[in-house]
């Protein structure tokens, strides 16, 4: 069976319609709304909304304590829905409490840096790391590109990374299927495979509304490849585990987006894909998003560490960095080799 949001809605102003959809969707038959918002919404977010009397709560950052303590507001407060505004952080609180209380969540998305605006999963901070946790799907998802253009690029746009990284997922998990026998789900290989090579083609400047909407469906297609196979199999193979070594070793290196484009890149070389290698570090390079460990800051030894370290953040997950088992010291060699051929 195939989860999807009742009404997906990509466009300049898409703000403005959420009451009228809570109501055309009888999602709230009697307007008991609560609208979580982000730390960098302005108070007059209702107004601009059109919810009459739907009471506002701030998500002060995007852990599972804010989302835990939202649950227990809904729970207390009756509401029949709640709409999440914001970025990544914002969604996932409002995903996780949405769940809590079992009503549903409307995402009304202001970046575009990851793929987690229509996913199953609420990524959230915890005393000891990061926590991916199962929630139901949005009922609806809208896409303010108003507001997206005017996030900072690494929110706005690192989303690119994120999509593009699909490919170097779904190629992880064919290989998977080839060497230890995992099933492979085809719909969700083709929505993945698909969402990524739409925007690695996607000619133009990415703040452009065309381009903007190119990605922001690609991250919603993605997300629901996740749905569909019911794991993050599809969007996230030895790209994400690169990305949370990073984190893990060096925090506030980079975005989601930014450390999944490179984690794809560095990937895609491995498996020495040539033609891959090519079209993914010009789009990287295209759209101004890192390639290489000095674009992220780090020295190419410290990102042979993490490639080395990053098979330990998802145990279990065969991608080709558990195929290959390289060293360090052959990672080391790996990686100076993978700087000259991308960056020259
Ligand atoms: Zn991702």
């Amino acid at each position: 069976m195939l989860s999807a949001p009742l009404f997906i809605d990509v466009r300049a102003g898409a703000v403005a319609s959420v009451g009228t959809l809570l109501t055309d969707l009888q999602i709230a038959r009697q307007g008991r709304v609560a609208v979580a918002v982000g730390p960098s919404q302005g108070d007059g977010i209702c107004e601009e909304l059109r919810i009459d009397g739907a009471e506002v709560f701030r998500v002060p950052d995007g852990s599972l304590a804010a989302a835990v303590e939202l649950g227990q507001q809904l729970r207390a407060g009756q509401f029949e829905a709640i709409a999440g505004i914001g970025g990544g952080k914002t969604i996932d609180v409002a995903k996780f409490a949405a769940h809590m209380a079992g009503i549903p969540m409307v995402a009304v998305t202001t970046s575009l840096g990851h793929d987690g605006i229509a996913s199953p999963v609420s990524t959230l901070r915890h005393e000891s790391g990061t926590g991916s946790y199962g929630v139901v799907m949005p009922a609806a998802v809208l896409v303010d590109l108003d507001r997206v253009r005017s996030a900072p690029a690494s929110l706005s746009t690192a989303g690119i990374g994120d999509a593009i990284s699909d490919l170097s997922a779904v190629a992880d998990w064919e290989l998977a299927a080839a060497e230890v026998g995992e099933r492979l789900d085809g719909l969700a290989v083709a929505m993945a495979r698909s969402a990524a090579l739409v925007v690695l083609h996607q000619p133009g400047q990415a703040r452009t509304d065309e381009f903007l909407t190119v990605l922001a469906e690609a991250l919603i297609l993605s997300g629901m490849a996740m749905g569909v196979a019911g794991s993050s199999r599809p969007a996230s193979g030895g790209d994400h585990e690169i990305m949370h070594a990073v984190n893990e070793l060096h925090p506030g290196t980079a975005s989601h987006g930014e450390l999944a484009g490179v984690g794809a890149l560095f990937c895609t070389y491995l498996r020495q894909d040539e033609d891959k290698v090519g079209l993914i570090s010009a789009c990287l390079e295209r759209h101004g998003l890192p390639r290489t460990p000095g674009d992220l800051g780090l020295s190419d030894a410290d990102f042979a560490k993490a490639v080395a370290y990053a098979p330990r953040t998802r145990p279990g997950r065969y991608t080709i960095l558990e195929h290959l088992d390289l060293s360090e010291a052959q990672l080391a060699d790996h990686v100076e080799a993978y700087v000259k051929a991308v960056a020259g």
